[in-house]
């Protein structure tokens, strides 16, 4: 049997007709950059999202580029984060201009552990930048907390996590800015590379709008320096045409988890995902940790199943990031995750059978 980590066609076949007209109507108009499409995926995702607004980026990276850029945190600015994240996290920090600050994560749930923020603030830091990894809000209530009280902007990566909730609140939702990714492989995917950001706040909305089009209202006429963070109208298309479907998705996704739980809970060396009782999972990832992890995963290649490491490197032994001191050792809980972890496959449309003989493959292989 083979079972793909992600099959992204049998959920275009669903929808193959709709999005084929979709983007035909943008050919037909000959208008590419923003226009309505833009703006009617922008309301929908700030009503799907709870937000007052959300405004349309060219991808989750340039969404967390343009959330710094917009609340001014540049050189001689620290941003609090987690190591244990897809790179564009930190990266973003790095390229505005500001230092990340790592701060390490849960081991139960791969979140940023709200217990190690405070200590890591100082008179430089102007944000926490919580991570909702694998589908799961970061621990909002106390990160909320300590932003007040230390007057911190929060800006939610939400990038794996539109639709999660956290005490019934949407990701992207409950801090300064939220950032979404519309990348192929996460749970809303467009037919390339898109982003947004969300906000509760009008002004930073506008700002936000600026932004994206090199900081100018009026055509030549520049504010502030932006960039060029459009979302493609043919983007926005695809992925109206997509988001009535997300719910339903998301909804199997946590079907297929709910099976992989029962499945393999019964072999001890296994330990599943955790999603704690106040939090709805969108599983974006369904992320195991396991001993002899390299192996396995070999095993599963060689047996048909896809699967993945999220992530093999944490972000403070990254290269790249070597001027800012950290040494291996400083985060264990992320490095220790980085060793353990592997993701398997988990998308919708997935069969019971081939969950069932993924599930089989693993506990047959550690027993
Ligand atoms: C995918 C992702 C991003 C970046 O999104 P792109 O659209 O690929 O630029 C940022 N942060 C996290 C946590 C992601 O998973």
């Amino acid at each position: 049997m083979h079972v793909p980590l992600l099959d992204l066609k049998a959920q275009y076949a669903s929808i193959r007709e709709q999005t084929i007209q979709a983007v035909q109507a943008v050919l037909d108009s000959q208008q590419f950059i923003l226009g309505p499409d833009v703006k009617a995926l922008e309301s929908a995702v700030a009503s799907y999202c709870g937000c007052k607004a959300a405004i349309g980026m060219s991808s989750g990276t340039d969404a967390l580029l343009a959330a710094l850029m917009t609340l001014n945190i540049g050189a001689g600015d620290e941003v609090i984060t987690t190591p244990y994240t897809f790179f564009a996290t930190a990266g973003s920090i790095w390229r505005a201009g500001a230092k990340a600050r790592f701060v390490d994560i849960r081991p139960d749930t791969f979140n940023i552990d709200p217990a190690g923020i405070e200590s890591a603030v100082t008179e430089r830091t102007k944000a926490v930048m919580p991570v909702h990894l694998f589908g799961q809000t970061a621990d909002m209530d106390p990160i909320l907390e300590i932003a007040k009280r230390h007057n911190l902007y929060v800006i939610e990566d939400a990038a794996q996590a539109i639709g999660a909730k956290c005490k019934g609140r949407p990701a992207g939702s409950m801090g300064t800015m939220g950032c979404f990714s519309f990348f192929p492989s996460k749970n809303l995917g467009g037919l390339g590379d898109g982003g947004m950001v969300t906000t509760q706040d009008e002004a930073l909305a506008e700002k936000l709008r600026l932004c994206r089009n090199h900081g100018a209202q009026q055509r030549y006429f520049h504010q502030w320096v932006g960039g060029n963070f459009r979302l493609d109208t043919l983007q926005a298309a695809g992925l109206l045409v997509k988001l009535p479907h997300l719910d339903g998705w998301s909804a199997k996704r946590r079907q297929n988890a709910a099976l992989y739980d029962s499945l393999l809970g019964e072999c001890p060396q296994v330990v599943c995902p955790t999603v704690l009782p106040e939090n709805e999972s969108i599983f974006n990832q369904y992320v195991i940790r396991v001993p002899r992890r390299d192996e396995l995963a070999a095993h599963l290649t060689a047996n048909g199943i896809g699967n993945a490491i999220y992530y093999p490197l944490s972000l403070h032994q990254q290269e790249c990031f070597r001027d800012l001191g950290y040494k291996p050792g400083d985060f264990p809980e992320s490095e220790k995750a980085a060793a353990t972890s592997l993701a398997l496959p988990i998308y919708p449309e997935l069969t019971e059978e081939q969950i069932r003989y993924v599930a089989r493959t693993i506990v047959e292989f550690l027993a």
